[in-house]
């Protein structure tokens, strides 16, 4: 059995129900749901969740709003999002992901598919806990190596060459494989203090990047109308 909390937020009693029922399938036996943002914000206190499953389109307080309120509050800010959004809600995707939600899936959704990426989440999000300043500098994801602090780069064991910009958007996607970063995030995580950067230069930035990842360069894929993200394939053993 699974220990960890997942808190379902949600007012579409149906779609609650099915999260719930398979939560308690695969072995989450702890969880809540809210039905209003109110609600949302009331059981992230006294629930203190591990994962939140947030509907965008709620009564009253908008799913976006608690995503913001959450955000920014340094206690909540840590506890990993995925968005349950609706096919027309490509633009609230775009703005929560940007709000520093974690990840989407688009109703109707597998419940397969939402337990696999809730999984992923949890995982990766407890492998993040607290490493060595160390061992946190040095990343290892499938046939890539980065050394964040001496700045270098290797590919099957072979020296990477990266200009400045290159090596801290690879480093920013590769460290967190599958999460869907939009071009106005990348600039804005990315850039130096006065880097004219622009969501256009990302895509230029990208190309040179899968250019020089050559017959890895699928490592990098494009999730269309949002931005990038390093494949999950390649980054699981
Ligand atoms: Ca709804």
């Amino acid at each position: 059995m699974a220990s960890e909390r997942i808190l379902i937020v949600e007012d579409e009693q149906a779609i609650a129900d099915l999260v719930t029922y398979h939560l308690e399938k695969e072995g989450y036996p702890h969880h809540r749901v809210a039905t209003t943002g109110e609600a949302a914000l009331r059981e992230v206190v006294e629930f203190s969740p591990d994962l939140i499953f947030l509907d965008l389109m709620l009564p009253g307080i908008s799913g976006l709003d608690v995503c913001r309120q959450w955000k920014a509050n340094p206690e909540t800010a840590n506890i990993p999002i995925i968005m349950l959004t609706a096919k027309s809600e490509e633009s609230d995707v775009i703005v929560g992901l940007e709000l520093g939600a974690d990840d989407y899936v688009t109703k109707p959704f597998r419940p397969k598919l939402l337990l696999a990426r809730m999984r992923a989440l949890l995982r990766r999000c407890s492998r993040a806990l607290r490493p060595s300043e160390e061992e946190a500098s040095i990343l290892n994801v499938g046939p890539l190596t980065m050394n964040r602090l001496s700045r270098q780069a290797w590919l099957d064991g072979e020296p990477l060459s990266l200009t400045f910009g290159e090596f801290n958007t690879l480093y920013l996607l590769a460290n967190h494989p599958g999460r869907v970063f939009t071009r106005l995030t990348l600039v804005l995580e990315t850039r130096g203090d006065d880097y004219p950067v622009t969501e256009r230069a990302i895509d230029v930035q990208i190309l040179a990047l899968r250019r020089k990842l050559g017959r890895y360069a699928t490592l990098i894929e494009t999730v269309r109308g949002v931005g990038y993200r390093f494949s999950e394939k390649e980054a699981t053993p």
